[in-house]
């Protein structure tokens, strides 16, 4: 960002100000060569590490997501330990029913990561959508998102896990109309990647929007009502779009590269937008894939 300061106009003591000659404010003109979005106000402007490319092994995301069921569940504990004995001054058996649902808690979410990890690894979606990648896992993304924040792991850890909810749901193999499949992209990507993208939209016949904020991406959604939606953003733009959407609507989401930092000429690839867009449109006959 520039910021440029005009020329103060000299200060004179004589004569008084008539209304024409009145002080008026000046202006700062701010010259912006980027807008961020709100997710990565604390970036200080550096480069991005392995030059925006938050690739990471899925492995990645089932390690903080054990270490952020092993937490919660530590904290839980704790907290039951201390305000025990309070608790059963009012009954004995509360702070034994408080252990009791606690452990069972905790038990079923190390059932739901094992179920979760054999579904992705074994090729075979073992719960219904609505269960795993629709279900409660969003939630559990967004908490291990928090978790990997601690060790500035973040940006992988979403990754890794939003590559994981694609496998999931792409296997299930929807498909919808050309009118009603909806292609949301953001604001930063760069000119190669929007041609591209225009591109295989035009091809599919499938309606692209821009989403300047996840607010207006989610009015579109409420406006067009499609059926299934191809979303493309940054990492954490995703996840928040993820967890707001894909609970109510299909969704498979494209993060993108972000050579240049954030909000900024991102690239994409498109031959794995396209391969989504195929699958999805009913009917689409095969086309070559377009390369990155
Ligand atoms: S999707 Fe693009 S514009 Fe939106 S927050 Fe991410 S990098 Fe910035």
């Amino acid at each position: 960002m520039k910021l440029r300061f005009p020329m103060a106009a000299p200060q004179t003591a004589t004569p008084p100000p008539s209304s024409a000659s009145a002080p008026r404010a000046q202006l700062i003109h701010i010259e912006v060569d980027r807008r961020l979005g709100h997710e990565w106000d604390e970036w200080n402007g550096r480069p991005l590490p392995g030059g925006g490319d938050f690739s990471a092994a899925p492995g990645v995301f089932f390690r903080f997501a054990a270490l952020t069921i092993a937490t919660a569940t530590g904290v839980a504990a704790l907290l039951l330990y201390l305000i025990g004995p309070r608790l059963s001054t009012l009954s004995a058996l509360v702070p034994r029913i408080l252990w009791l649902v606690l452990a069972l808690f905790a038990a079923l979410e190390w059932l739901y990561l094992s179920v979760l990890a054999a579904s992705f690894y074994s090729g075979r979606n073992l719960l219904p959508e609505r269960v795993l990648e629709r279900g409660p896992y969003l939630q559990l993304m967004n908490y291990t998102s928090l978790v990997a924040r601690g060790f500035g792991k973040r940006d992988w850890v979403e990754h890794a896990a939003i590559d994981i909810y694609n496998t999931l749901a792409e296997r299930r193999g929807r498909r919808v109309g050309k009118g009603e499949l909806l292609v949301l992209i953001p604001r930063c990507l760069s000119k190669q990647a929007l041609d591209g993208v225009l591109e295989i939209a035009g091809r599919y016949e499938v309606p692209v929007f821009v989403a300047t904020r996840g607010q207006l991406a989610r009015r579109v959604i409420r406006e067009r009502r499609p059926r299934a939606v191809v979303a493309v953003a940054c990492e954490r733009d995703m996840m928040t779009g993820l967890r707001d959407v894909a609970g109510k609507l299909p969704v498979l989401g494209l993060t993108m590269q972000l050579p240049n930092g954030p909000c900024r000429d991102a690239s994409i690839d498109l031959g794995q937008m396209e391969r989504w867009v195929q699958g999805l449109v009913a009917g689409a006959p095969p086309r070559e894939h377009t390369k990155r």
